[in-house]
């Protein structure tokens, strides 16, 4: 089945088109600055890439209907008519407790979207405006599918999702984890069970999705049972520009001692903390491994700190599940660094995890980075969100 995959940003939306039987990408790209002054790539296989500024979108729907035409182009397209496409699947980040699985778009579950706006302010409203644009230009017929960031830690048990705050911020202000990556932590998990040969309910998986932004999860029979993002993607680790876990505390005491208001607080928090903020260098770990290896101390002290975080969780998630069979390495940081998974995993031979340093030496490849016998396996698994998304769309398309 030909599935169109659409990740829609306030100003941006990304594009895939997918054959789900054989699991190819036909084209993909991206339409960005949507409202200001439009940008437009295209990208198939044997094809001439476009790569095209001011391209009028004034909305997502321009923006939409330019990735349609660019599909059926005579010279550059890979589908006669977009009759060829049979469903469209969305990108949703926030879907509250309200889903915990990938839906079928109606107008029940476009309510509930708009129900979830409080939760995901900044981008629920992009993904609802996506997928109207994708009804005006493509008409009710094609059905429309929503998978969201959330779901997968749907199924975490309240002592995991619980904050201890006052009860009643849980009941009437839906405050809990929630957790995100989830399209992603679902798909390498998946994959390490068909790399290991056993049956995903049999396994214990700890998976480590490190990009620019990060989290881990605890897999325990192929359910999310504890991830380290939480109620926002602030939790957990710290990330390329996001603090991860911190002391509430703290933002009291600077919020008075520098006279900052709370938007701006979180400005820092979101935008200028995390490797960035420690280092002063850089969000992107290839600048920070290099300026590291001039001897730069606090890019060498950032580095340490998302290595020994990340380490901490996976001893958490071990004792949470009590066992591990294998640790994922997947997204920009855990595909393509081999120092950054080596940091990670060494010192953690106690609990039978063994790299294996020629192995590990590899980059965006799935295959095992331990060592033949090392009891708990270290994987390093691509993660691959728009098949997820295309795969779970034309199930339920
Ligand atoms: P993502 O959010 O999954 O796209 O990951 C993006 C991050 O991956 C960037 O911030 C980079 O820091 C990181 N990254 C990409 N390539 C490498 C590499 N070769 N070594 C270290 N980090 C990398």
């Amino acid at each position: 089945m030909k599935v169109l995959v659409i990740n829609a940003g306030s100003s941006s939306l990304k594009y895939q088109l997918l054959d789900t039987d054989n699991q190819e990408v036909l084209a993909k790209g991206l339409c960005e600055r949507i409202g200001i002054d439009g940008k437009f790539t295209y990208k198939a296989p044997g094809k001439e890439t476009i790569d095209a500024a001011d391209v009028a979108m004034p909305t997502h729907s321009e923006a939409i209907q330019a990735v349609l035409n660019a599909l059926v182009d005579e010279k550059n397209g890979v589908i006669s008519s977009m009759k060829e496409i049979e469903a469209v699947g969305h990108r949703v980040v926030h879907g509250g407790e309200t889903f915990a699985c990938s839906v079928k778009i109606d107008e029940k579950v476009m309510a509930a979207l708009e129900e979830c706006i409080p939760l995901a302010p900044l981008h629920n409203p992009a993904n609802i405006t996506g997928i109207k644009a994708c009804e005006a230009v493509m008409g009710k017929d094609v059905p429309q599918v929503g998978v969201f960031d959330t779901a997968f830690h749907q199924t975490m048990p309240a002592k995991a999702y619980t904050y201890a705050l006052p009860y009643e911020y849980y009941e009437q202000d839906k405050v809990r984890r929630y957790g995100f990556h989830g399209t992603s932590h679902k798909y390498v998990a998946q994959r390490a069970a068909a790399m290991l040969g056993k049956p995903l309910e049999e396994l214990k998986l700890i998976s480590c999705h490190l990009g620019n932004g990060s989290s881990i999860t605890a897999i325990d029979g192929g359910k999310s049972v504890d991830t380290t993002m939480g109620f926002t993607p602030l939790a957990g680790v710290p990330m390329g520009t996001r603090s991860g876990d911190l002391d509430a505390g703290i933002l009291e005491y600077l919020m008075n001692k520098h006279n900052i208001s709370m938007a701006e607080m979180m400005s820092v928090l979101n935008k200028k903390s995390g490797v960035l903020g420690v280092s002063g260098v850089s969000s992107d770990f290839r600048d920070l491994t290099a300026a590291a290896e001039q001897g730069n101390e606090r890019a060498a002290l950032a580095l340490d700190m998302f290595c020994y975080s990340v380490k901490k969780y996976i001893g958490a998630y071990a004792a949470a599940m009590g066992g591990v069979d294998a640790v994922i390495f997947t997204a920009g940081v855990g595909e393509n660094s081999a120092a950054e998974r080596m940091s990670i995993a060494s010192g953690l031979e106690f609990m039978g995890i063994h790299m294996d340093p020629e192995a590990n030496n590899v980059r965006g490849k799935e295959t095992v980075v331990s060592t033949p016998d090392s009891p708990v396996k270290v994987l390093l698994i691509p993660t691959n969100e728009e098949l997820m998304i295309a795969l779970d769309t034309a199930e339920l398309a």
